[in-house]
């Protein structure tokens, strides 16, 4: 089985690598790639380039053999949509193996204007984590295709190809990129919230506002 864990990683965090170990383990599998977006295309242009941010990215996994980063959606160009993202995962694994892409309820509360959201679930399995904040207004769509297609556990998602929605509630850090990039701005330190070498590189690269040399 499969797993990928997109996002803009604008930067990656603890709060992001935290859930990708919590759902190697739930999910029972022994890797969750990490899909960096290259231009996300329902939110604002990120404070860092798509380089950096991998960059980054590949800094956090060092020496944690469960977790890879999959750089797929920088290598094409324009915006970046889960469905291609999809399709070219499901071309290299066949028609038989289990994909999952893992999304977070804020992000599932707009699956239905997702560019060819209908397509999604015929290429892989959705696991829609809780995230604190409003929950996905339950007349609409993506609610109710997850009532549909709704499935009980992990073990489910082993047995078909793709099609199922599994909800899970992992304990999750309070950590937002949004939180750091405002905390690096103003000068406060991000400690502890992402890995040091992750910090360490934000300064060396002055990204965020970070001063050069060294407020580490
Ligand atoms: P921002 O604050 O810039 O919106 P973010 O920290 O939410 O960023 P994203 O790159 O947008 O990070 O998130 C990628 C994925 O990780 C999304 O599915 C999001 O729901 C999830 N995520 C973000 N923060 C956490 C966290 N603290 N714990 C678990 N999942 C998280």
């Amino acid at each position: 089985m499969h797993v990928i864990y997109g996002g803009t990683f604008d930067p990656i965090h603890n709060g992001h690598l935290r859930l990708a170990i919590e759902l190697k383990e739930r999910l029972g599998v022994d890797e969750i790639s990490l899909v960096p977006c290259h231009m996300p295309p329902h939110r604002e242009d990120p404070g860092a380039t798509s380089g950096q941010r991998l960059r980054l990215l590949a800094m956090a996994v060092e020496g944690e053999p469960g977790l890879v980063v999959d750089d797929r959606e920088l290598q094409r160009e324009g915006a970046s949509y889960t469905a291609d993202t999809l399709r070219q995962l499901r071309a290299q694994l066949g028609d038989r193996e289990p994909l999952v892409m893992v999304v977070g309820t804020d992000a599932f509360a707009g699956f239905d204007r997702w560019r060819e959201w209908e397509q999604i679930p015929q290429l892989a399995h959705v696991v829609v984590v809780r995230r604190p904040g409003p929950l996905p207004d339950p007349r609409g769509a993506p609610a109710k295709l997850l009532r549909e297609r709704r499935v009980g556990g992990a073990e489910a998602l082993h047995e078909a190809p793709y099609g199922y929605f599994l909800e899970l509630d992992p304990p999750l850090l309070d950590i937002s990129a949004t939180g750091i990039r405002e905390r690096i701005r103003s000068g406060r330190s991000p400690r502890y919230l992402m890995p040091d070498p992750v910090w360490r590189e934000i300064c060396r690269l002055g990204l965020y506002g970070a001063c050069p040399d060294g407020n580490f």
